[in-house]
């Protein structure tokens, strides 16, 4: 694999501790031997999407590196959500914490447990704002953060969170 091939990730969470819950999670990833986190995007609190009845999200964008697989990668982060107690009981519902693949370069992939870019990037905004600030300077990435911005029409609020705290 390239090492210029950079991997986004959105992570996030909305069942206290919501930023300790992230925190774990990415020093889970930053433990693990052939991952090498290079960036993370400022913290933002965001509106449920697609479910709006449940409380407010916390989310960040990572940027890393890897020599794992795509869909080892995914083992892992199913690995890191299993050890955050993620239960899967309402689709879209409420989680401690969930750990998507945002975009892998410029590569498409299309699985039955893996779909890259993420099918649901280009229509949210709390994986496209904190993503986007991350892959500015990436000539594979960020184009394509920049294309699905420009043609973006999700309307759910999404602001910075300057001291993080619950
Ligand atoms: P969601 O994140 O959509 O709320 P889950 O976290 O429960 O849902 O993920 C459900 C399944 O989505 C995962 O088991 C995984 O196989 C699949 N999936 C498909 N594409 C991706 C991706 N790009 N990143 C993470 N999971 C993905
Ligand atoms: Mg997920």
């Amino acid at each position: 694999m390239a090492s210029d091939e950079r991997v986004y990730l959105s992570i996030g969470s909305n069942i206290h501790p919501r930023v300790a819950n992230i925190k774990q999670a990415i020093l889970m990833l930053s433990q693990l031997a052939a991952v090498n986190v290079i960036a993370q995007s400022t913290w933002y609190e965001t509106e449920p999407w697609g479910k709006r009845d449940q409380a407010n999200f916390y989310n960040v964008s990572v940027a890393l590196t890897t020599t794992l697989t795509p869909h080892a990668l995914l083992t892992e982060l199913h690995a890191i959500e299993h050890l955050g107690h993620r239960e899967r009981k309402v689709h879209w519902g409420p989680r401690t914490i969930d750990l998507d693949i945002i975009f892998w370069g410029a590569r498409q992939i299309q699985t039955a447990e893996l779909t890259v870019p993420h099918l649901h990037a280009a229509e949210r905004n709390f994986v496209l704002r904190p993503t986007a600030e991350i892959a500015k300077n990436d000539p594979q990435v960020g184009p394509q953060v920049q294309a699905m911005i420009d043609a973006n029409t999700d309307q759910s609020w999404i602001k910075k969170v300057g001291n993080v705290s619950e």
